[in-house]
């Protein structure tokens, strides 16, 4: 292909207008003396308006620009884990180690090393008929199996040459089908979702250890939540449990920083995390994208569909992919920017009015699938949402809520109270809650849906207590009232609390949340007894089992601790006459 020419009409910071070239919408184009990759965002008449993804200041009109006729595609195949990429893939520290911490434009270097050493070792044989997803062959890519699909170029075939098993580099030969060269590279368009097989119910939850979301607000393998919060309520370090925590197999982590130094937080924190399932660190099961405050807008705009690209490739490997992204009201903003730059109407806040509609596009991107290899994967999206100020009425939560179907919102208050993490049990919703419950039944227990409605039944009565508490204090509550205060605190004290920094109650296995959260039923239970019998709330509110129950997910042998608190409790209560 040949490549078209045009000249810089007019430069708008990362927004330039061109004129001599005829591209389609979302083409990559190269702009300036330096050449300064781009993408096609509008064309008005014979004008051209290109969001350049690189400081455009010195750029002049006359310059030329370049139309590859080409989308932004990202590159796809081993490499990929461990990387940290900025939005449009660039791996940051080949451009560091090129030039050192300042990054000079119009820096090129693939996503993917040319010159790794990868072990093929190949399933498919000469001869067999293959369609596109088929997978040919895998590579150890650290604990991973990486798996080197037929591209989706090739809807289906015959396999004339396929490598032996060997030392191969991304772009060797490693399979011909119709007469192509088929290498370990894919490139995919970042815009446009990975066509799957067939999509499947969100009816899987995505464990993720944490007490209040597994019991309370779980999500579903394949589903969206939103975690909107304050600065300092935890979205981080929420996000970063998921990561360490969940049973998903990759975790794509696209971090748009809102300062530059909290970036710089996550470039040296994440690699130090370390991967509970090895004891190695957890970025061999990562890629890390990376966009700072003082990188260009629009490679930011292009960094969510860059991770949700390489999210949608492991899920077609038959994976679970986590895909965080935080934060999304960054993303937002370089939306905001670009649109005021090229002039349109803005809509509330000054966002365009496309905002809706980009968030949806993205959040539809999640979901769990069969693969066209016949097994099943699934990309799950958390994304953090940072309200100015905690106001979650502004637009970009608002509507992000009409689209997702989890809401875990963290709650400035709660962090004052020092209750981590700080996910408001009033506010935060699931809509998975039934898909989820015939699995939690048949996986953990009969009761445990049971015991998610019974605990939250609870928190709900002693909101509406509380009310009255403020009122007329607590001493003209009646005994019963009294003691659902008492089990509430359990609740909230007991189970909701989690501590994601202790070594023991950072994760906390499904069976055991459901004998913690069990046995605050049976100390309700009993204590309901006790005031029928007529014990006072005081003495069963002190007994001493409540300090060695509230003790015992910091100990090492917790499930032994959590037996004999039970031991303890019948003991005592029997003491009460119970
Ligand atoms: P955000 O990303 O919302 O600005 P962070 O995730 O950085 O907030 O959390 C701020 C601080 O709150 C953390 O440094 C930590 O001290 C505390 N924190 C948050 N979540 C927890 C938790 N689950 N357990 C213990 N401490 C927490
Ligand atoms: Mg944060």
């Amino acid at each position: 292909m040949t490549a078209e020419q045009g000249v810089i009409y007019r430069v708008a910071g990362p927004v330039v207008t061109a004129i001599g070239i005829s591209p389609r919408m979302y083409d990559v184009v190269h702009v300036g003396n330096e050449q300064l990759m781009g993408e096609v965002i509008k064309i008005v008449g014979d004008k051209t308006i290109i969001q350049v993804y690189e400081e455009t200041s010195g750029i002049k009109p006359g310059e030329p620009v370049t139309n590859t006729g080409e989308p932004l595609v990202v590159e796809l195949g081993p490499g990929l884990l461990t990387s940290v990429y900025d939005g449009i893939q660039r791996p940051l520290p080949v451009l560091r180690d090129m030039m050192g911490d300042f990054i000079f434009r119009g820096a090129t270097a693939p996503g993917l090393d040319r010159e790794a050493d990868w072990e093929f070792v190949p399933v498919a044989k000469v001869g067999d008929e293959i369609f596109a997803g088929q997978v040919l062959g895998t590579v150890q890519e650290g604990p991973m199996e990486h798996k080197i699909m037929v591209p989706p170029s090739i809807a289906k075939g015959k396999i004339e040459k396929i490598a032996d098993n060997g030392t191969y580099k991304v772009d060797d030969v490693i399979a011909v089908i119709n007469g192509v060269d088929i290498t370990m590279i894919q490139k995919w368009p970042v815009r446009n979702a990975r066509p799957v097989a067939e999509k499947l119910f969100p009816d899987v939850p995505l464990i993720t250890g944490l007490r209040v979301l597994d019991t309370m607000f779980p999500i579903a393998k394949g589903g969206a939540a939103a975690i909107p919060g304050a600065f300092g309520t935890g979205k981080t370090v929420t996000q970063q449990s998921l990561a360490k925590f969940s049973n998903a197999d990759i975790v794509v982590y696209i971090g748009c920083g809102e300062r530059g130094n909290e970036m710089t937080e996550v470039l040296t924190e994440f690699p130090e995390l370390s991967d509970p399932r090895t004891g190695e660190s957890l970025m061999k099961r990562t890629v890390l994208i990376a966009n700072t405050s003082n990188m260009p807008v629009a490679a930011r705009e292009a960094s969510i569909y860059t991770g949700m690209t390489i999210a949608e490739y492991f899920r077609d490997m038959g994976y679970d992919v986590a895909l965080m992204a935080d934060s999304t009201s960054r993303w937002a903003e370089a939306m905001r920017e670009i649109s005021s730059r090229l002039e349109e109407m803005p809509g509330e806040e000054g966002y365009p009015a496309y905002l809706a509609g980009r968030l949806s596009e993205f959040y539809e991107r999640a979901c769990r699938a069969r693969t066209f290899d016949g097994s099943e994967g699934s990309v799950t999206v958390i994304g953090a949402v940072s309200p100015a100020g905690g106001d979650l009425s502004e637009p970009v939560t608002q509507n992000t809520l009409r689209i997702v179907r989890v809401f875990w919102a963290l709650d400035t208050s709660l962090r004052e109270r020092r209750h981590f993490p700080t996910i408001n049990w009033l506010t935060s919703y699931t809509m998975y809650g039934n898909e989820l419950g015939k699995w939690f039944t048949a996986n953990v227990h009969d009761d445990f849906v049971d015991n998610r409605v019974w605990a939250m039944k609870i928190l709900q009565r002693e909101s509406e207590l509380q009310e009255i508490v403020q009122m007329v204090g607590s001493d003209s509550l009646p005994e019963e009232q009294k003691m659902t205060l008492e089990v509430a605190r359990m609740i909230r004290e007991i189970f909701l609390q989690q501590n994601a920094y202790h070594d023991i109650d950072c994760f906390c296995p499904l069976e055991r949340q459901y004998v913690m959260l069990s046995l605050i039923r049976k100390y309700s239970d009993l204590a309901d007894k006790a005031i029928a019998n007529g014990v006072a709330v005081d003495r069963i509110a002190y007994l001493p089992v409540r300090t060695r129950f509230n003790q015992a997910k910091y100990e090492a042998n917790i499930d032994d601790e959590l037996v004999a608190v039970a031991k303890d409790m019948e003991q005592q209560f029997k003491e009460l006459g119970v």
